[in-house]
Protein backbone atom coordinates (compact mmCIF):
# COMPACT_ATOMS: atom_id res chain seq x y z
CA UNK A 1 0.00 0.00 0.00
CA UNK A 2 1.86 3.69 -0.71
CA UNK A 3 0.92 6.46 1.20
CA UNK A 4 -1.96 8.00 -0.86
CA UNK A 5 -3.96 4.43 -0.88
CA UNK A 6 -3.73 4.53 3.33
CA UNK A 7 -6.95 4.85 4.98
CA UNK A 8 -4.96 7.30 7.28
CA UNK A 9 -3.79 9.48 4.95
CA UNK A 10 -7.57 10.58 4.06
CA UNK A 11 -7.71 13.81 2.40
CA UNK A 12 -3.98 15.24 3.93
CA UNK A 13 -3.15 18.45 2.38
CA UNK A 14 0.86 17.46 3.15
CA UNK A 15 3.28 15.45 5.22
CA UNK A 16 6.46 16.74 5.34
CA UNK A 17 9.91 14.39 6.90
CA UNK A 18 12.81 15.61 8.16
CA UNK A 19 15.58 14.67 9.34
CA UNK A 20 18.83 16.19 11.34
CA UNK A 21 22.14 13.79 11.36
CA UNK A 22 23.44 16.51 14.27
CA UNK A 23 20.85 16.08 16.44
CA UNK A 24 19.35 13.08 15.52
CA UNK A 25 16.02 14.11 14.69
CA UNK A 26 13.48 11.97 12.60
CA UNK A 27 10.51 13.70 12.73
CA UNK A 28 6.95 13.92 10.19
CA UNK A 29 4.70 16.78 10.46
CA UNK A 30 1.39 15.89 8.76
CA UNK A 31 -1.43 18.44 7.91
CA UNK A 32 -4.50 17.39 7.54
CA UNK A 33 -6.46 20.50 6.24
CA UNK A 34 -6.36 24.25 6.97
CA UNK A 35 -9.50 25.13 6.11
CA UNK A 36 -10.05 26.56 8.93
CA UNK A 37 -6.79 28.30 9.72
CA UNK A 38 -3.37 27.21 10.31
CA UNK A 39 -2.99 23.61 11.17
CA UNK A 40 -2.50 23.15 14.75
CA UNK A 41 -1.72 20.10 16.73
CA UNK A 42 0.78 18.88 19.76
CA UNK A 43 4.38 17.30 18.74
CA UNK A 44 4.72 13.58 20.22
CA UNK A 45 7.44 12.00 20.85
CA UNK A 46 7.97 8.65 21.42
CA UNK A 47 9.58 4.96 20.50
CA UNK A 48 8.08 4.05 17.34
CA UNK A 49 9.24 0.31 16.02
CA UNK A 50 9.29 1.81 12.67
CA UNK A 51 8.80 5.21 10.24
CA UNK A 52 5.76 3.63 9.22
CA UNK A 53 4.30 3.28 12.50
CA UNK A 54 5.23 6.97 13.29
CA UNK A 55 3.46 7.68 9.89
CA UNK A 56 0.35 6.22 10.34
CA UNK A 57 0.20 7.63 14.08
CA UNK A 58 1.10 10.95 13.02
CA UNK A 59 -1.84 10.70 10.36
CA UNK A 60 -4.38 9.88 12.56
CA UNK A 61 -3.84 12.14 14.91
CA UNK A 62 -3.32 14.90 12.25
CA UNK A 63 -6.91 14.15 10.98
CA UNK A 64 -8.16 13.98 14.49
CA UNK A 65 -6.75 17.53 15.23
CA UNK A 66 -8.91 18.80 12.03
CA UNK A 67 -12.03 17.35 13.82
CA UNK A 68 -11.49 18.20 17.21
CA UNK A 69 -10.46 22.21 16.66
CA UNK A 70 -13.25 22.41 14.51
CA UNK A 71 -15.97 20.79 17.24
CA UNK A 72 -14.11 23.15 19.27
CA UNK A 73 -15.19 25.93 16.85
CA UNK A 74 -11.28 27.69 16.55
CA UNK A 75 -10.24 29.47 13.71
CA UNK A 76 -7.25 26.26 13.31
CA UNK A 77 -6.78 23.70 11.26
CA UNK A 78 -5.60 20.25 12.26
CA UNK A 79 -1.93 18.84 11.91
CA UNK A 80 0.60 16.40 14.21
CA UNK A 81 4.19 16.12 14.78
CA UNK A 82 5.60 13.31 15.53
CA UNK A 83 9.42 12.67 16.60
CA UNK A 84 10.96 9.04 16.44
CA UNK A 85 12.97 8.14 19.97
CA UNK A 86 12.19 7.48 23.79
CA UNK A 87 11.60 10.94 25.14
CA UNK A 88 13.61 9.46 28.16
CA UNK A 89 17.28 9.38 26.97
CA UNK A 90 17.10 11.10 23.68
CA UNK A 91 15.76 14.82 24.63
CA UNK A 92 18.55 17.64 23.99
CA UNK A 93 18.08 21.76 23.59
CA UNK A 94 19.29 20.93 19.74
CA UNK A 95 16.73 18.09 18.65
CA UNK A 96 13.96 20.75 19.62
CA UNK A 97 15.95 23.48 17.80
CA UNK A 98 15.89 21.37 14.95
CA UNK A 99 12.28 20.62 14.99
CA UNK A 100 11.98 24.02 15.07
CA UNK A 101 13.59 24.21 12.14
CA UNK A 102 11.40 21.87 10.66
CA UNK A 103 8.37 23.54 11.63
CA UNK A 104 9.71 27.16 10.19
CA UNK A 105 10.28 25.41 7.07
CA UNK A 106 6.25 24.11 6.58
CA UNK A 107 5.84 28.32 6.51
CA UNK A 108 2.86 28.45 8.94
CA UNK A 109 0.76 25.70 8.35
CA UNK A 110 1.62 23.78 10.77
CA UNK A 111 1.49 25.18 14.62
CA UNK A 112 3.04 23.21 16.98
CA UNK A 113 2.19 22.25 20.77
CA UNK A 114 3.01 19.89 23.44
CA UNK A 115 1.58 16.49 23.81
CA UNK A 116 2.98 12.52 24.88
CA UNK A 117 6.75 12.67 25.57
CA UNK A 118 7.34 16.95 25.13
CA UNK A 119 6.83 19.01 27.59
CA UNK A 120 7.00 23.28 27.46
CA UNK A 121 10.56 23.25 28.09
CA UNK A 122 11.61 21.63 25.38
CA UNK A 123 9.32 23.82 23.23
CA UNK A 124 11.18 26.75 24.42
CA UNK A 125 14.47 25.45 22.37
CA UNK A 126 12.03 25.14 19.27
CA UNK A 127 10.82 28.88 19.95
CA UNK A 128 14.65 29.73 19.69
CA UNK A 129 14.39 29.43 15.91
CA UNK A 130 10.64 29.71 15.12
CA UNK A 131 7.28 31.73 16.02
CA UNK A 132 4.75 28.69 15.43
CA UNK A 133 4.84 27.05 18.59
CA UNK A 134 2.77 27.79 21.50
CA UNK A 135 1.74 26.30 25.00
CA UNK A 136 5.09 27.81 26.28
CA UNK A 137 5.46 29.69 29.55
CA UNK A 138 7.29 32.47 30.51
CA UNK A 139 5.92 35.74 27.91
CA UNK A 140 2.37 37.67 28.08
CA UNK A 141 0.82 35.63 25.76
CA UNK A 142 2.35 32.51 26.56
CA UNK A 143 -0.54 29.87 27.98
CA UNK A 144 1.74 27.39 30.01
CA UNK A 145 0.97 23.45 30.02
CA UNK A 146 -2.36 22.80 28.37
CA UNK A 147 -2.84 19.41 30.59
CA UNK A 148 -5.28 21.10 33.55
CA UNK A 149 -7.76 22.61 30.96
CA UNK A 150 -7.50 19.04 28.93
CA UNK A 151 -8.20 17.53 32.80
CA UNK A 152 -10.83 19.99 33.16
CA UNK A 153 -12.91 19.67 30.00
CA UNK A 154 -12.71 15.93 30.53
CA UNK A 155 -13.86 15.84 34.29
CA UNK A 156 -17.32 18.41 32.64
CA UNK A 157 -17.64 15.27 29.99
CA UNK A 158 -17.00 12.70 32.81
CA UNK A 159 -20.03 14.31 34.64
CA UNK A 160 -22.31 15.13 31.79
CA UNK A 161 -21.60 11.43 30.86
CA UNK A 162 -22.69 10.19 34.22
CA UNK A 163 -25.53 11.85 34.71
CA UNK A 164 -26.74 11.29 31.32
CA UNK A 165 -26.16 7.38 31.43
CA UNK A 166 -26.24 6.64 35.27
CA UNK A 167 -28.65 9.42 36.27
CA UNK A 168 -26.59 10.50 39.45
CA UNK A 169 -23.43 12.70 40.08
CA UNK A 170 -20.01 11.84 40.88
CA UNK A 171 -20.07 11.31 44.40
CA UNK A 172 -19.45 7.45 45.18
CA UNK A 173 -19.03 6.31 41.20
CA UNK A 174 -16.11 4.57 40.66
CA UNK A 175 -13.90 5.71 37.42
CA UNK A 176 -10.97 3.87 35.93
CA UNK A 177 -8.09 5.74 34.57
CA UNK A 178 -5.31 4.30 32.35
CA UNK A 179 -2.44 6.50 32.47
CA UNK A 180 -2.45 8.99 34.78
CA UNK A 181 1.00 11.06 33.45
CA UNK A 182 -0.50 14.87 32.88
CA UNK A 183 -3.82 14.76 31.83
CA UNK A 184 -4.24 12.09 34.02
CA UNK A 185 -2.83 12.62 37.18
CA UNK A 186 -5.20 16.34 36.83
CA UNK A 187 -7.95 14.07 36.47
CA UNK A 188 -7.26 12.05 39.03
CA UNK A 189 -7.22 14.96 41.34
CA UNK A 190 -10.45 16.52 40.29
CA UNK A 191 -12.46 13.47 40.51
CA UNK A 192 -11.23 12.45 44.01
CA UNK A 193 -12.20 15.91 44.99
CA UNK A 194 -15.87 14.96 43.54
CA UNK A 195 -16.02 12.12 45.78
CA UNK A 196 -15.70 9.83 42.83
CA UNK A 197 -13.72 6.33 43.63
CA UNK A 198 -10.34 5.73 41.61
CA UNK A 199 -8.70 2.58 40.02
CA UNK A 200 -5.52 3.56 38.02
CA UNK A 201 -2.73 1.86 35.96
CA UNK A 202 0.48 3.35 34.66
CA UNK A 203 3.38 1.69 33.15
CA UNK A 204 5.30 4.38 35.20
CA UNK A 205 5.52 3.50 38.81
CA UNK A 206 6.65 7.14 39.97
CA UNK A 207 3.51 8.71 38.38
CA UNK A 208 1.54 6.06 40.18
CA UNK A 209 2.27 6.22 43.42
CA UNK A 210 2.99 9.80 43.69
CA UNK A 211 -0.83 9.90 42.32
CA UNK A 212 -2.40 6.82 44.59
CA UNK A 213 -0.96 8.68 47.63
CA UNK A 214 -2.99 11.97 46.56
CA UNK A 215 -6.23 10.56 45.80
CA UNK A 216 -6.55 7.25 47.70
CA UNK A 217 -6.49 5.48 43.82
CA UNK A 218 -6.43 1.58 44.38
CA UNK A 219 -3.61 0.54 42.25
CA UNK A 220 -3.92 -2.48 39.64
CA UNK A 221 -1.56 -3.53 36.71
CA UNK A 222 -1.77 -1.80 33.28
CA UNK A 223 -3.41 -5.15 32.06
CA UNK A 224 -5.95 -5.23 34.81
CA UNK A 225 -7.46 -1.94 34.12
CA UNK A 226 -9.42 -3.29 31.39
CA UNK A 227 -11.18 -5.58 34.60
CA UNK A 228 -11.62 -3.14 37.09
CA UNK A 229 -15.09 -2.80 38.80
CA UNK A 230 -15.94 0.60 37.82
CA UNK A 231 -18.72 2.56 36.27
CA UNK A 232 -16.40 4.43 34.03
CA UNK A 233 -13.18 3.90 32.06
CA UNK A 234 -11.96 7.17 31.55
CA UNK A 235 -8.54 6.18 28.32
CA UNK A 236 -5.12 8.55 29.31
CA UNK A 237 -2.52 6.66 28.23
CA UNK A 238 -2.14 6.05 24.37
CA UNK A 239 -4.45 5.61 21.39
CA UNK A 240 -6.32 2.20 21.33
CA UNK A 241 -7.52 1.35 24.01
CA UNK A 242 -11.09 0.16 23.02
CA UNK A 243 -10.77 -2.62 20.76
CA UNK A 244 -12.73 -6.20 20.30
CA UNK A 245 -10.58 -7.85 22.91
CA UNK A 246 -10.54 -5.10 25.61
CA UNK A 247 -14.40 -3.98 25.13
CA UNK A 248 -15.85 -6.99 26.40
CA UNK A 249 -13.80 -7.03 29.65
CA UNK A 250 -15.32 -3.72 30.22
CA UNK A 251 -17.71 -2.76 33.43
CA UNK A 252 -18.07 0.72 32.48
CA UNK A 253 -21.05 1.97 31.23
CA UNK A 254 -19.46 5.47 30.11
CA UNK A 255 -16.06 5.46 28.61
CA UNK A 256 -14.82 9.23 28.73
CA UNK A 257 -10.64 10.02 29.08
CA UNK A 258 -8.32 12.58 27.82
CA UNK A 259 -6.39 10.09 25.06
CA UNK A 260 -6.57 10.79 21.52
CA UNK A 261 -7.59 7.73 19.23
CA UNK A 262 -9.28 5.73 21.85
CA UNK A 263 -11.17 3.49 19.09
CA UNK A 264 -8.91 1.35 17.51
CA UNK A 265 -11.33 1.38 14.68
CA UNK A 266 -14.85 2.78 13.78
CA UNK A 267 -16.31 -0.70 13.73
CA UNK A 268 -15.59 -0.51 18.02
CA UNK A 269 -17.52 2.59 18.05
CA UNK A 270 -20.63 0.63 16.56
CA UNK A 271 -19.69 -2.35 18.93
CA UNK A 272 -19.68 0.18 21.91
CA UNK A 273 -22.91 1.70 21.27
CA UNK A 274 -24.41 -1.98 20.67
CA UNK A 275 -22.91 -2.89 24.42
CA UNK A 276 -24.81 -0.11 25.49
CA UNK A 277 -22.09 1.61 27.00
CA UNK A 278 -22.16 5.44 26.37
CA UNK A 279 -18.77 6.52 24.83
CA UNK A 280 -17.47 10.40 24.66
CA UNK A 281 -15.96 11.24 21.69
CA UNK A 282 -12.00 11.68 22.77
CA UNK A 283 -11.90 14.67 20.07
CA UNK A 284 -15.05 16.36 21.58
CA UNK A 285 -14.15 15.59 25.28
CA UNK A 286 -10.47 16.22 25.30
CA UNK A 287 -10.65 19.61 23.52
CA UNK A 288 -9.59 22.06 26.54
CA UNK A 289 -5.93 21.67 25.59
CA UNK A 290 -5.98 23.14 22.55
CA UNK A 291 -8.60 25.62 23.46
CA UNK A 292 -5.85 26.99 25.51
CA UNK A 293 -2.84 26.56 23.12
CA UNK A 294 -5.63 28.58 20.60
CA UNK A 295 -5.78 30.97 23.51
CA UNK A 296 -1.86 31.67 22.76
CA UNK A 297 -1.72 31.90 19.23
CA UNK A 298 -4.97 34.65 19.40
CA UNK A 299 -2.96 36.93 21.79
CA UNK A 300 0.31 36.43 20.11
CA UNK A 301 -1.72 37.47 16.57
CA UNK A 302 -3.00 40.11 18.54
CA UNK A 303 -0.26 41.39 20.63
CA UNK A 304 -2.30 40.28 23.42
CA UNK A 305 -1.63 38.81 26.70
CA UNK A 306 -3.19 35.62 27.18
CA UNK A 307 -7.02 35.54 28.47
CA UNK A 308 -8.29 33.06 30.05
CA UNK A 309 -11.92 34.45 30.04
CA UNK A 310 -11.87 33.54 26.54
CA UNK A 311 -10.54 30.03 27.18
CA UNK A 312 -13.36 29.16 29.87
CA UNK A 313 -15.90 30.93 27.56
CA UNK A 314 -14.60 28.17 24.30
CA UNK A 315 -14.87 25.27 26.77
CA UNK A 316 -18.16 25.75 27.80
CA UNK A 317 -18.91 26.08 24.39
CA UNK A 318 -17.38 22.75 23.91
CA UNK A 319 -19.75 21.31 26.65
CA UNK A 320 -22.61 22.36 24.94
CA UNK A 321 -21.32 20.54 21.50
CA UNK A 322 -20.86 17.44 23.31
CA UNK A 323 -24.03 17.49 25.03
CA UNK A 324 -25.55 18.28 21.29
CA UNK A 325 -23.37 15.26 20.00
CA UNK A 326 -24.78 13.23 22.61
CA UNK A 327 -28.25 14.29 22.36
CA UNK A 328 -28.13 13.72 18.55
CA UNK A 329 -26.91 10.36 18.90
CA UNK A 330 -30.30 9.24 21.30
CA UNK A 331 -32.97 10.54 19.02
CA UNK A 332 -31.04 9.61 15.89
CA UNK A 333 -29.80 5.80 17.39
CA UNK A 334 -26.65 6.16 15.64
CA UNK A 335 -22.80 5.76 17.42
CA UNK A 336 -21.66 9.15 19.25
CA UNK A 337 -18.62 8.42 17.36
CA UNK A 338 -21.01 8.71 13.80
CA UNK A 339 -22.87 11.69 15.17
CA UNK A 340 -19.22 13.69 16.06
CA UNK A 341 -17.50 12.85 12.86
CA UNK A 342 -20.33 14.10 10.84
CA UNK A 343 -20.85 17.12 12.63
CA UNK A 344 -16.86 17.94 12.25
CA UNK A 345 -16.50 17.20 8.64
CA UNK A 346 -19.87 19.61 8.35
CA UNK A 347 -18.19 22.36 9.89
CA UNK A 348 -14.33 21.65 7.60
CA UNK A 349 -16.75 21.57 4.41
CA UNK A 350 -18.56 24.74 5.27
CA UNK A 351 -14.63 26.38 6.08
CA UNK A 352 -13.84 24.94 2.92
CA UNK A 353 -16.61 26.34 0.73
CA UNK A 354 -16.35 29.97 2.58
CA UNK A 355 -12.71 30.09 1.40
CA UNK A 356 -13.84 28.90 -2.33
CA UNK A 357 -16.56 31.39 -2.61
CA UNK A 358 -13.82 34.03 -1.25
P1 LIG B 1 1.66 11.75 29.37
O1 LIG B 1 2.78 11.14 28.61
O2 LIG B 1 1.97 12.77 30.40
O3 LIG B 1 0.78 10.61 30.07
C1 LIG B 1 0.50 9.38 29.50
C2 LIG B 1 0.66 8.35 30.60
O4 LIG B 1 0.21 7.08 30.12
C3 LIG B 1 2.11 8.18 31.05
O5 LIG B 1 2.20 8.31 32.45
C4 LIG B 1 2.46 6.77 30.58
O6 LIG B 1 3.40 6.12 31.41
C5 LIG B 1 1.10 6.11 30.60
N1 LIG B 1 1.00 4.90 29.78
C6 LIG B 1 1.55 4.64 28.57
N2 LIG B 1 1.19 3.41 28.16
C7 LIG B 1 0.39 2.88 29.13
C8 LIG B 1 -0.30 1.66 29.30
N3 LIG B 1 -0.25 0.71 28.36
N4 LIG B 1 -1.05 1.47 30.40
C9 LIG B 1 -1.12 2.43 31.36
N5 LIG B 1 -0.48 3.61 31.26
C10 LIG B 1 0.26 3.83 30.17
O7 LIG B 1 0.64 12.34 28.29
P2 LIG B 1 -0.58 13.32 28.53
O8 LIG B 1 -0.19 14.68 28.11
O9 LIG B 1 -1.16 13.09 29.87
O10 LIG B 1 -1.58 12.78 27.41
C11 LIG B 1 -2.32 11.57 27.61
C12 LIG B 1 -3.22 11.33 26.43
O11 LIG B 1 -4.10 12.44 26.26
C13 LIG B 1 -2.50 11.18 25.08
O12 LIG B 1 -3.22 10.30 24.26
C14 LIG B 1 -2.56 12.59 24.51
O13 LIG B 1 -2.42 12.60 23.10
C15 LIG B 1 -3.93 13.01 24.96
N6 LIG B 1 -4.15 14.45 25.05
C16 LIG B 1 -3.36 15.19 25.86
C17 LIG B 1 -3.61 16.55 25.95
C18 LIG B 1 -2.82 17.43 26.88
O14 LIG B 1 -3.24 18.59 27.11
N7 LIG B 1 -1.72 16.95 27.43
C19 LIG B 1 -4.64 17.14 25.21
C20 LIG B 1 -5.45 16.33 24.41
C21 LIG B 1 -5.18 14.97 24.34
Amino acid sequence: MTLFDSPAFEGHEGVHAFFDEKSGLKCIISVHSTARGPASGGCRMWPYASAEAALEDGLKLSRAMSYKNAMADLELGGGKAVIIGDSRTMKTPALFEAFGRAVEDVGGKYWAAEDVGVSPEDLAHTRKVTRYVAGLTGHAAASGDPSPVTAEGVFRGIQLGVRRRLNRDLDGVTVAIQGVGHVGAFLAEKLHAAGAKLIIADVNEDALHDVARKTGAQVVTPGAIFDAKAEVFAPCALGGAINLETLPRLHAKVIAGGANNQLADADVGRAVYDHGVLYLPDYVINGGGIINVAGEIRALGKDEAFDPAWVETKLSRLMETLDEVLDRSKTERRPTHEVANEMARARISGAEAKKAAA
